[in-house]
């Protein structure tokens, strides 16, 4: 007798699925009864697998004839198509085009203020993408699927943004299916600190390398672990969530609600506040803060290696924990360069086990503001793969 646990249930679905998955993949095309009589299952059963490894764009399920009565005919996508990667930020809004082989076809980016409406973000974003596959003369039938960077963590039980979230309007709503049925294609999200990380991982400063922290320093600050080669996403998706450790309990109040947290403390707007007022009264960005660094101010450069001393502190924790070979530092304070990562490397080699410091490099970014577009094509791929049942390797 089999014990009816959630296990087993979801095992049983996932050998089901593989049993499907062969059938079609030695016969090239079948159609869903076909399907039924090759592996014995229900055609219940196999109605759902096929609709399931549809919606995630593992099957092409296109009309045919069988025996002169309408039906479906049943084959595995190509994995020549083309992926679309998406990048929803705060200021503005990205798309690109990516080939099997990861070329970049045709690219978009255009400033766009996100949080006054998550609808108009939304018709905005399936016009982003509908003209970039316009532009690429591109048919929708030979995309795969489209990935998404958003801003926020993601819920991965429900694919919702949870708080706190930088867009509040956007929080609880499922993206990914709100965009799929408007762009009617295949979409998955994650949120944009994770997509830059695997972005890196795939294309950038983390090839080679299946255990490294890569570390979004802009307006708002976050983390990704990638472990075994994959971004770690924790039990519901909220890993990495660095931002919010505290650092200081009698610090200002953060907008998770807590009190004191590293964002209070390196996040941009507290990193510019800590400028004197200038003498023209424009209260300086983190853009003009890092350019008047690199230019030899000396405040500009004390605010830059304190945070990095700040956010060292806070990755040796992570670094006695993980064990990373790698820390990747990537978002705009990055552009520092070592004025920000030498404090950082400093702080790391003071607080880590000396064993974990010796093996850990700490170094920027490579893909820039195309990072999480990038990344979401990656997302994309290696959920397509997962669903088609492929054996993870992804680095090496
Ligand atoms: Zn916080």
């Amino acid at each position: 007798m089999t014990v009816d646990t959630p296990g087993s249930q979801s095992a049983l679905r996932e050998a089901n699925q593989r049993r499907v998955i062969h059938a079609v993949r030695s016969a090239g095309a079948l159609t869903q009864a076909e399907i039924a009589r090759t592996t014995g299952l229900s055609a219940a059963t196999v109605s759902n697998i096929v609709r399931e490894l549809r919606s995630v764009g593992t099957f092409l399920v296109t009309p045919t004839s069988s025996g002169g009565r309408r039906a479906q005919s049943v084959s595995l996508a190509r994995a020549t198509g083309l992926i679309v990667g998406v990048e929803i930020g705060v200021a503005r809004l990205r798309a690109l085009l990516c080939s099997h082989d990861h070329e970049v076809l045709a690219e978009e980016c255009i400033p766009y203020d996100a949080a006054p409406s998550l609808e108009r973000s939304l018709r905005r974003t399936e016009w982003l993408v509908s003209t970039l596959l316009r532009q690429a003369r591109v048919d929708r039938s030979s995309v795969r699927g489209i990935g998404v960077g958003l801003p926020g963590p993601i819920d991965t039980g429900t694919g919702a943004i949870a708080p706190p979230a930088r867009l509040a309007a956007w929080q609880g709503t499922p993206i990914a299916v709100e965009l799929a049925d408007r762009l009617e294609l295949p979409v998955h999200v994650d949120n944009d600190v994770n997509a830059a990380a695997l972005g890196e991982l795939v294309w950038g400063a983390g090839r080679g390398v299946s255990e490294l922290v890569y570390l979004n320093l802009s307006a708002g600050v976050g983390a990704a672990l990638v472990l075994g080669g994959d971004i770690y996403t924790g039990a519901a998706g909220f890993a990495g969530e660095i931002g919010h450790l505290t650092v200081d309990e009698q610090g200002r109040i953060c907008r998770c609600g807590n009190r004191g947290c590293l964002e209070t403390v390196v996040g941009g707007a507290s990193l510019v506040e800590l400028l004197p007022p200038a003498r023209s009264g424009v209260v300086p960005s983190l853009t003009t803060l890092i350019e008047d660094a690199r230019a030899g101010d000396l405040g500009s450069r004390r605010v830059v290696a304190d945070a990095g001393r700040a956010v060292g502190a806070a990755v040796a924790m992570l670094c006695n924990v993980l064990n990373p070979r790698r820390v990747i530092i990537g978002g705009e304070l990055a552009d520092a360069g070592d004025l920000l990562l030498n404090p950082v490397r400093e702080a790391l080699d003071r607080q880590t086990m000396p064993s974990s410091a010796a093996l850990v490099e700490v170094i920027p970014a490579e893909l820039g503001e195309r990072a999480a577009a990038l990344g979401a094509v990656a997302l994309v791929e290696r959920r397509l793969a997962r669903a088609a049942g492929a054996v993870p390797h992804w680095h090496g």
